[in-house]
């Protein structure tokens, strides 16, 4: 199974930043082009969620890149959807315009969106399953508090949260993004025992409520991951990848990232 290399610019991000991301994240890649040190069968999948204001640029951008590359692509997705196909609520995206604007991928659940817009795993689900009708790929985020992570209740938490954020999900395309609250931009890390421990938790318990396939379920980790940790994060038995904020914002950095998977 290939890994995932997606990143998550929030409310960051210009036009010109684009150009510069894609010209240094391409520039790395150069580098291997003509050579035969990396195995290209286990190239990551690799991707940036970006504000939906600048999708359809970036994936101009990307196409250029992309065509001019042997080795990697990179595709774009979103942040956010919604669950309707199309209506009166304002100020929000579907997965409809997404798809026609060239997304692949879409972040669902992030702890943001559950602080800031009282987000429910109910609402959650619904997105995802919107997404996925609509030929794109979820990134269903969860994650635990500090405070229930002190209080020793981050399974408990964890278990409930995945099996209802998922509900009538399809766990063969969906990925789950582990994403600890007091790891997202904070430079804090779980243990190596505990991010694989709590990402096979969340497998074991779609196996044992949903008759999912271990095999082929893809659970992403997330929370201050830099290039200077992403390597030992990214061999993990049970991790498929990483979802990265900050970490996504530098071309340069991002590769490094990419990299460190193989
Ligand atoms: C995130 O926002 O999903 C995230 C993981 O952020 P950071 O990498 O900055 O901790």
């Amino acid at each position: 199974m290939k890994a995932i290399i997606s990143g998550n610019w929030k409310m960051n991000g210009s036009k010109s930043q684009i150009v510069e991301w894609f010209e240094s994240f391409f520039n790395a890649v150069r580098e291997y082009e003509n050579s035969n040190v990396l195995d290209r069968e286990k190239i990551p999948e690799v991707l940036i969620c970006i504000p939906d204001i600048f999708i359809d640029y970036a994936n101009e951008i990307a196409n250029e890149y992309n065509n001019k590359s042997n080795l990697f692509k990179v595709l774009i997705g979103a942040e956010d959807c919604h669950y309707e196909e199309s209506g009166a609520y304002t100020g929000n995206t579907s997965v409809a315009f997404l798809k026609e604007f060239g997304c692949t991928y879409v972040i669902v659940g992030h702890s943001e969106r559950r602080k800031f817009q009282l987000e429910s795993d109910e609402l959650v689900a619904k997105k995802a399953r919107k997404a996925l009708d609509t030929g794109l790929i979820p990134l269903v985020c969860i994650g635990e508090s500090l405070e229930v992570r002190e209080a020793g209740d981050h399974f408990k938490h964890i278990g409930q949260q995945v099996i209802q954020s998922t509900e009538g999900v399809d766990l063969t395309k969906a990925i789950i993004a582990y994403e600890p609250i007091w790891a997202i931009g904070t430079g804090k890390v779980p243990s190596e025992n505990d991010i694989n421990e709590m990402c096979n938790y969340i497998k074991d318990a779609l196996v044992k409520i949903k008759g999912a396939n271990k095999k082929t379920l893809r659970v992403v980790y997330g929370g201050s991951v830099k290039s200077s940790n992403s390597n030992t994060i990214l061999h993990m038995e049970q991790v498929n990848g990483v979802l990265v904020g900050g970490g996504s914002l530098n071309g340069d950095e991002f590769f490094k990232i990419a990299i460190s998977s193989l």
